[in-house]
């Protein structure tokens, strides 16, 4: 519009009726002396819609107002910039909300600064406005609060991303949960490292089938004993350590007496609830550092490390032969049941294989002697 056009035209021409009643208000206050500032939005000639800042100040002649100075900045841009900066916000918000994952961002000093959806409902705080202030040590996870205040620094050193290097295993709701950890560096322009981004995510349900699948390859499912495997794996061990640091040790390989025919008279449940009841009665006898496993059918096998002396082995031997004296109640059955068993000290110079030999051979002897019994293998 021209310097001339302007002249004598009421500010409302370029005014839709709400922003006219805004100017309009500021404006008496303006003739009652004081001086306003307030935002506005007007139309060009042209239709186009500009955002302004106005300021209007009273100009007085002796103590009256006589007229207003308008000066009114041109803020269009710099809102539209504003409101760019918001939207881009809302859609990082947007997208890190539907990330399955927990994902937040702290300082250098470990002080959260911000987290998605979905860290707020695994911490149960109602809003993003909560979160502030808060460190690890004040999350689920707070036990590994060192730890991962070390990951920060290495971080920090290193600059290099941590990706999946970490394994939580934390307590939350009464169950035990299984989080994987990867950091992040957040750079800014100038290159420093302002914040760190944590992304954890929930693998219980990866953990638990891999505590299955090993639970499947090394424990027997009857009785819960150690398989061969994991016996044979466990023994292989011992015998490496046993080169270091020799101890007595003692292997003893058992056998139920006459089980078929519980078998055939009973049936193949009772013989397994025979089997299971038996493993529990040897089980009850043993430390923990004693490994009892169930080689198959009715076979098991138990070595005792560090024992002081072949008596107390033999004071062992005894107790199971004892504790199966007892008659076995399966359901209205009461079964009279025994055990042989095996006994082989060890001998330098052994290997796995050889030594279970050993016991097994000491195991059919004591069977050829009439059962219910043992006997030492010779050395
Ligand atoms: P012995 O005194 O010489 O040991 O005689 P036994 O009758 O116990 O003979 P043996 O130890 O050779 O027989 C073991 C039997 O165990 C053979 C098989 O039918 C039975 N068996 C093997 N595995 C299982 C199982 O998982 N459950 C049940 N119920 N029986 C099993
Ligand atoms: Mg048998």
């Amino acid at each position: 519009m021209s310097r001339e056009g302007l002249i004598g035209v009421s500010a409302e021409a370029f005014l839709d009726p709400e922003n006219a009643r805004i100017t309009r208000a500021h404006f008496k206050q303006a003739l009652r002396g004081k001086a306003v500032s307030y935002h506005n939005l007007v139309q060009t000639s042209a239709g186009v819609e500009k955002d302004l800042s106005v300021v209007l100040v009273p100009l007085r002649v002796d103590g009256k107002v006589v007229s207003i100075l308008g000066i009114a900045k041109n803020i269009t841009e710099k809102k539209r910039i504003e409101q760019e900066l918001h939207r881009s916000r809302q859609t990082l918000q947007l997208v890190l909300d539907n990330i399955p994952q927990l994902v937040f961002w702290k300082d250098s000093t470990g002080v959260y600064q911000g987290g998605n959806r979905r860290l707020l409902e695994f911490i149960e705080v109602g809003n993003i406005q909560q979160l502030a202030g808060k460190s690890d040590r004040d999350m689920p996870w707070s036990e590994h609060t060192q730890t991962l205040l070390r990951d920060s620094e290495l971080l920090i050193q290193t600059r290099e991303p941590l990706l999946k290097h970490r394994e939580l295993a934390i307590q939350a709701d009464g169950r035990q949960l299984w989080l994987e950890v990867s950091m992040l560096p957040l750079t800014a322009l100038e290159g420093e490292i302002e914040n760190i981004l944590c992304v954890f995510d929930d693998i219980t349900e990866r953990k638990e089938t891999e505590v299955e699948l090993f639970k499947r390859a090394n424990y027997d499912s009857l009785t819960g004993l150690a398989n061969r495997a994991y016996f044979y794996h466990t023994l292989e061990n011992v015998l490496i350590e046993q080169l270091r640091n020799p101890r007595i040790m003692a292997l003893m390989y058992f056998d139920i007496d006459k089980f078929k025919g519980i078998n055939d008279t009973y049936g193949h449940d009772v013989g397994d609830k025979v089997i299971q009841e038996f493993a529990r009665r040897i089980s009850d006898v043993l430390r923990s550092s004693d490994l009892l496993a169930r080689l198959g059918g009715d076979e098991f096998i138990l070595l005792l490390c560090g024992v002081p002396n072949s008596d107390s082995v033999k004071i062992v031997a005894e107790k199971i032969i004892a504790v199966m004296k007892e008659p076995f109640v399966v359901g209205e059955l009461r079964l009279n049941v025994s055990t042989s068993i095996g006994v082989a000290l060890f001998q330098h110079g052994l290997n796995a294989d050889q030594w279970i030999k050993v016991s097994d051979q000491a195991l059919y002897t004591a069977k050829r002697a009439g059962r219910n019994g043992y006997r030492f293998a010779s050395v």
